[in-house]
């Protein structure tokens, strides 16, 4: 099989060279990444500059490993096109730095690049660590993020989601094993730190300090604080159902 791979933190980061030799296992593994990091790009495309894209060595044998100089979005629909007219059979992101749970799956280039594997109908994991730790290991994450594809793969899983996995930053014998979840609920506090230049201007950072609002063990980012693998399906079709017979009714007379 092969596998198309990308991420936000860019082609060198040490979470994607963990998932590629974790998911060469599995098949030929092709990475599409970033050539520098681009976290919280979201769904991004990038429309008013040419793309740059240019194959790397890579620290996992057998791989093909091209930097592009976009977004994670760009990155899989590149890879996407590289591999036409056969689909991948597999796209896999991550494993980010940082977990991608509760409304940061929203900001998540992660989840973005995922999601375009969902959208050609293939099988499509994201793949986090719930750390931001610079020295952190990416071997157990990975583990789990193969164990998830061969069973996906293995009970032929509905190729209209996106299977977006959290793992905690534990060692491997102290996870207490994996819960299907929901997506959380937290709210940023504080959303931006005004600090002032040397010039006398006013900048801002993002700096919102996240509170549990849903305290429910069966959301994400609870089953990770509680030492669980999360996986949650998302929905690639964004339409909310149960809203639509009343908002019908509701709009019906609008002229
Ligand atoms: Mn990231």
């Amino acid at each position: 099989m092969r596998i198309l791979i990308s991420n936000d933190d860019g082609i060198h980061f040490p979470g994607i060279i963990a998932l590629a030799k974790a998911m060469s296992e599995l098949g030929e593994v092709y990475i599409f990444a970033p050539d520098v990091e681009r976290s919280a790009a979201s769904h991004a495309l990038t429309l008013g500059s040419p793309l740059r894209v240019k194959e790397v060595p890579f620290e996992v044998p057998n791989v093909k490993a091209f930097a592009v100089t976009g977004t994670p979005a760009d990155c899989v629909k590149i890879g996407i096109d590289f591999l036409a007219p056969e689909k991948p059979d597999l796209v896999v992101s991550g494993i980010n730095k940082g977990p991608n749970m509760c409304c940061d799956i929203m900001y998540s280039g992660t989840v973005a690049a995922a999601y375009e594997g969902a959208y050609i109908e293939t099988l499509s994991l994201a793949v986090s660590l719930n750390s931001y730790s610079a020295d952190v290991d990416y071997t157990v994450a990975a583990k789990w993020g193969l164990k998830c594809a061969r069973k996906l793969i293995e009970t032929k899983a509905d190729k209209n989601f996106v299977y977006n996995i959290n793992v905690p930053n534990l060692p491997e014998n102290e996870i207490k094993g994996i819960k299907t979840t929901k997506m959380g609920f937290i709210e940023y506090r504080g959303g931006y730190e005004k600090r002032v230049d040397p010039y006398g201007k006013p900048y801002y950072w993002v700096n919102g300090k996240p509170v549990v609002i849903d305290k429910n063990p069966d959301c994400d980012n609870n089953a990770v604080a509680d030492g669980y693998v999360s996986i949650t399906p998302l929905n690639r079709d964004y339409t909310a159902y149960s809203l639509m017979d009343s908002l019908k009714e509701m709009c019906k007379n609008i002229k």
